[in-house]
Parts: structure tokens; sequence; C-alpha cells
């Protein structure tokens, strides 16, 4: 079967790594930047997406250019006090079958990328069009050429030239809230005591979470602001420090002195789209982003691509040449629900997270820690992402591969 991949991100080199792993050796991979890169910040690869990562034998990698997470704990900006611990840890590789990872995404990236082996990897093509019929699915690139396939795999990210070819050409909405990002060297510092887990500061209005990275001598950051705080809104652009700096006055220890500590941060918007009810027509199927771009308040937007790539993967390796179109539908029926509750409860999160009333923050803050009296871990909030097991569900009966119930938090 001939297969051709749009889009080296994450999901992209995730697909082709699962792909080979079936077996498939005719894959081609069409990435339009000259080399793969990602924006310099970290990402979180919860339990759900390391334990594929330990399936395809890459946990090792990960344990060396990563760090091995505790868990997340969230505290109130204003006064400092925990609200909410959704423990990892030694515990969380018992409970949930793998350990939790921070690492930066370019050395996820680069994992993923040494782990194609036979797949011929196409850098500096640009697809720009695509046309299909029953027997096969032809490809244009910026140069003119024609890539022809049996399969193709839309794996190019929010602004998915082939979702625009497919379902018609829409913007990403602006969420109305913005990410600063930076990544601190530890020298910088100096007295901060933060442990090797996700630290986060929530409200009002914004928040602040960290994580370190690169072995433990980056400290990543990224605050979330409503868009109207901050004077640009584009993908890498450099962002005024004293904006930061603004959005931040007056919060608690440590998280005044990490801000202070900044020195090059820069701003990512925060876009999103609606859910699509369809990710397949015929021999072509979206995936990640171009699929589902997800709220990043879950922390699981690149997990779900990976989730997607194994899926995928397994639908096309049952299936045949003859049948892709049936076999792309099973990979949607067996990843859209999963994936429209990690949405929804990303999205959800984003209210929690920011909420601006201070009895709303007040009611919160007592909901959590009461439920942590019984839950003190917060499987409530966690169970049904983090111990998701999609090498399971991947070959489950259809009717038995759904997701485990995710809690309505607004
Ligand atoms: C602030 C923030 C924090 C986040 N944190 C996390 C986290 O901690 N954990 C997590 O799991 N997720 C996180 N996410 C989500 C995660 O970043 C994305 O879900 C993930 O990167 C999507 O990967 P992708 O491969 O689908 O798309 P992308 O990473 O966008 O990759 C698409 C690729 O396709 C290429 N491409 C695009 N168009 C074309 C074309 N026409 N021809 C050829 N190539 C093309 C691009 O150059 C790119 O390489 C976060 C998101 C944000 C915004």
């Amino acid at each position: 079967m001939r297969i051709a991949i749009v889009g080296g991100g994450i999901g992209g080199l995730a697909t082709a790594v699962c792909l080979e792993r079936q077996g498939f050796d005719d894959i081609v991979l069409l990435e339009q930047a000259p080399e793969f890169t990602e924006i310099g910040a970290g990402i979180q690869v919860s339990n759900n997406g390391a334990r594929l990562l330990r399936h395809l034998g890459l946990e090792d990698e990960l344990r060396a250019r990563g760090v091995v997470s505790g868990g997340n704990y969230y505290y109130d900006i204003e006064d400092g006090e925990l609200i909410l611990e959704t423990r990892a840890g030694e515990w969380g590789e018992k409970t949930y079958g793998a350990p939790f990872f921070h690492i930066h995404r370019h050395h996820l990236l680069d994992i993923l990328h040494k782990a194609v082996v036979r797949t011929r990897l196409r850098l500096g093509t640009a697809v720009t069009g695509v046309e299909q019929d029953e027997n096969v699915v032809r490809l244009t690139t910026a140069a003119g050429d024609v890539v022809e396939a049996d399969v193709v795999i839309g794996a190019d990210g929010i602004r998915s030239t082939l979702r625009a070819e497919l379902f018609g050409a829409t913007q990403p909405d602006a969420s109305g809230y913005v990410c600063w990002r930076a990544l601190i060297p530890r020298e910088r510092l100096e007295g901060v005591d933060v442990p090797p887990s996700c630290t986060a500061w929530w409200g009002p209005d914004r928040s602040g979470v960290v994580f370190w990275v690169n072995g433990g001598t980056h400290m990543n950051f990224v605050g979330t602001v409503p868009s109207g705080e901050v004077r640009s809104e584009a993908w890498e652009s450099r962002g005024d420090i004293e904006d930061l700096r603004r959005s931040y006055a007056g919060a608690t220890e440590p998280l005044a002195t990490i801000v202070n500590a900044i020195e090059t941060p820069f701003i990512t918007g925060i876009f999103t789209r609606p859910l699509l009810e369809q990710w397949t027509v015929g021999r072509i199927a979206l995936l990640g982003d171009a699929a589902h771009p997800i709220w990043p308040f879950l922390a699981n937007g690149a997990t779900q691509a990976l989730e997607d790539a194994y899926v995928l993967s397994r639908c096309l390796a049952r299936g045949s040449v003859d049948a892709v179109a049936e076999s792309l539908r099973e990979f949607q029926q067996r990843r859209w629900g999963r994936v429209a509750e990690v949405a929804r409860v990303s999205r959800e999160m984003a209210t929690v997270y920011h909420l601006s009333d201070p009895a709303a923050i007040a009611r919160r803050n007592d909901q959590m820690r009461e439920r942590a009296k019984t839950d003190p871990y917060g499987l409530w909030l966690r169970g049904w992402l983090w111990g998701y097991d999609v090498v399971s569900a991947a070959d489950a009966p259809l009717d038995r591969s759904a997701a485990a119930a995710a809690p309505t938090l607004v």
C-alpha cells in the first residue's frame, strides 16, 4: 500500500513510526519546512502517551531526554495555597501503566524522527492541493510535483491545507487567550524550589504553569492571559517583557520570582476550531490538530495525535488496499468519541483555570479540596485520560473501544 503523510510534526512523524511498525514499507512524508523543527518550548507527555511510546520501544529515549513528572500541583495565584493535586510519579506509573514525562518539544520530535527508518522524508515540500478518485489520491506540491498514493494522511496542523481542500477553507477562531512561553536556565532560578512536577497557579483570568525540561537544566514557563493584555498575537513572536510582568504583578511566590527571571519570552496565540463531524473522505484522513485542535489546558493535544497515529496504523493494517475508505472510517469511529471528550474537558478546564469572580474562585477551591478528602490524587480528573490504553483500544471490539466517562467541570 502506498501511503503519503502530509506534515512532519509530532502527529505526522508518529504516524510514520506506527505504520512502519505495522509492516508498511512504501511511505512518503511531505513536510513543508526545510528541517524537522518545533517551537522552543516544553511539552507534557502524559501517562497515556508515554504508555504508547513505551509500546513503540521509545521509553528509554524519553527517560534520557525528558524529566519524569511527579504530577500536577495547582495553587491559587494570590494566596499560594494548594487547590488540587493530580498525582503521577511512581504512583501514577502503577495506576496508569507508564510514567509521565516533561520534555522539550524538539527532543520529542527528534526521538520520533530517529525512530523513522524506511519512510522517505521529503523536507521543504509544501502540499498545495489534493484530488482523488476511487483508486488513487494525487497530491500537488508547491514545486508542481504530483505524488500518487493509495491513502493520504493529513497531519498538517491547525492550518491544514488538506482540511481546507476537503471541507472548505476557514480561519481558526481566536480563543481570547494568549500564552506567554519561555525557557529559563536553572542558574537564573537560584533559591526557587520547584519539584520535578508540573506546578500551576490559577486565576483570576490568568494562569501560570511551570515544569522542568532538558534533564532539569531549564524550566519551561507557560502563562495564559486574556489576549487584550498583550500587543501582538502571532506564533513565535517575541513578546514585550513589560506586558508579561504587568500580567503577573502581585502573583504569589515562587511564580513572581520565576516571571522576573524570564529574559526572552515569546507569545503563542491559542486558536481553536469546532470539532469536525468527519475526518475522512474516501482515501484521505486527517489526524492530530488538522482534524481536532484541542485547547491546551489538559496538555493532551499532541498525545491525542500519538493515539490517533497508533489507531490509524492498526486500522490500515487490518484492512487492504481495496478497502482503504472502510479502514479510515473505522479509524474515525474508534477515535471520535475519545477526542471529543478530551476536547470538551480541555475547554472546560480553561474556565476552571481562569475564573475571575472571587465567589466562584472560592467555590471552586472549596469543591476541589473537598473532593481531595476522598480522592487525594485526582483520579476523578485524570483516570479516564491518563489511564487510557490506546494499544488495547485499537484492537478492542468496536463497541468496547469507547472512552471511559470523563467528568463535567462547568
Ligand atoms: C500553549 C500550548 C501548549 C501545549 N501543550 C501541550 C502539552 O503539554 N501536551 C500535549 O500533548 N499537547 C500540547 N499542546 C498541543 C500540541 O502542541 C498540538 O496538539 C500538537 O503539536 C499537534 O501536532 P500535529 O502534528 O497534529 O500538528 P503540528 O505540530 O502543527 O504539525 C503540523 C506539521 O505540518 C507541516 N505542514 C503544515 N502545512 C503543510 C503543507 N501544506 N505541506 C506540508 N507540510 C505542512 C507543518 O510545518 C508542521 O510541521 C499544546 C498547545 C499549545 C498551543
